[in-house]
């Protein structure tokens, strides 16, 4: 019994030291010192024995299983060492690697210049009003001083749903709206960027859709005076505090008198150059002073109320501004163009 014991412990140790992983060990524990292992046979075959040598074998059965035990557990403490160094080896982290950059969206270039002009005009003391894109001819045309026999007409054709329903072709429907809600009560004083139509062949300077932002003052002794100082601040703040703005004589049906509005060439200062074609100045929007019969068809007294109004066109800006060379790259919606805005 004895010899046989120490048989049972010297092959466990071997086993043990043997085992190459936790699960091989595990199967060693169990079969030496589980239920059905030869210790706990050799320990429930002890009534057999006499009662001098019950203690004797007792004894070294229990010290048999003990050393077992023990050396199980040293080497699994071993071997769990040994899987975690192996672990941290092969998933080792570079901590001075540079991190992955987040991919972030962007305004659309359209969005960015309409919310600048908007920021230019809010500190002139503007507020930002919007209308629909589907108009009746009346606010579209009439109530703007473009009688349905009117000329001007022809400069702007555009889509018809029905004889009295279109889209619009320019935001100037939203003045026309603003004013009547004001009911003859000044001052009115709103910026209306929005969507508008033209029946038009697209082309690097004309798409049949595209954004304007007009602006609209209405109170008592507004004067040409006024509408130049607001534009001058206008575009020294958009285009850059160097920049002067000239006005030419034009025509618009709904303002008397009409003006266009030139900015100095921000390429040459004004010397002459390729982009201002050598006159030193760039046309960007149109304006004058409310025709009278404009303001009365929207409710205010002409004899007490005036003021100006503006429009440019936001693909204009964008163009001047950024150097874009065809309006098509705003509506194609190629990334590799978006992407140069992200940092606007
Ligand atoms: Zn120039």
């Amino acid at each position: 019994m004895r010899e046989k014991l120490e048989a049972l412990r010297d092959e466990a140790l071997a086993k043990i030291a043997a085992a190459e992983d936790v699960k091989a060990l595990q199967e060693v524990r169990v079969a030496y010192l589980g239920k059905k292992g030869p210790i706990t046979e050799v320990l429930r075959g002890m009534g057999k024995l006499s009662a001098e040598e019950r203690p004797i074998i007792g004894q070294m059965a229990n010290d048999v299983r003990d050393a077992i035990k023990e050396q199980v557990e040293a080497k699994e403490a071993v071997l769990e060492g040994a899987a975690i160094e192996a672990q941290l080896a092969s998933e080792s982290i570079d901590v001075t690697l540079p991190g992955r950059p987040v991919q972030a969206g962007s305004s659309h270039p359209l969005t960015a210049v309409i919310e600048e002009v908007e920021d230019a005009f809010i500190g002139l003391g503007f507020s930002v009003a919007e209308g629909p894109e589907v108009e009746t001819d009346y606010y579209n045309f009439e109530a703007l001083n473009l009688p349905k026999d009117h000329p001007a007409r022809d400069m702007q054709d555009s889509f018809y749903f029905t004889e009295e329903l279109l889209l619009r072709t320019h935001t100037s429907p939203v003045q026309a709206r603003t004013m009547e809600k004001h009911k003859g009560k000044g001052p009115v004083k709103v910026i209306c960027p929005g969507k508008v139509f033209r029946r038009d062949d697209d082309d690097a300077t004309h798409s049949h859709q595209f954004m304007q932002i007009e602006g609209l003052f209405v109170d008592e002794n507004v004067r040409m005076s006024d509408l130049k100082g607001v534009l001058e601040a206008f575009a020294k703040s958009f285009f850059g505090p160097d920049r002067k703005i000239r006005l030419r004589p034009s025509f618009f049906p709904f303002t008397e008198p009409s003006v266009e509005v030139d900015v100095s060439c921000g390429m040459c200062g004004g010397e002459g150059c390729r982009i201002c074609k050598q006159s030193g100045w760039i046309e960007v929007l149109g304006a004058g002073m409310i025709h009278p019969r404009v303001l009365e068809m929207s409710g205010f007294d002409s004899s007490r109320y005036s003021g100006f109004a503006f429009g440019m066109g936001v693909e204009r800006l964008a163009m001047l501004k950024y150097d874009i060379d065809d309006i098509r790259h705003f509506y194609t919606n190629d990334v590799r163009f978006l992407k140069q805005f992200n940092r606007m």
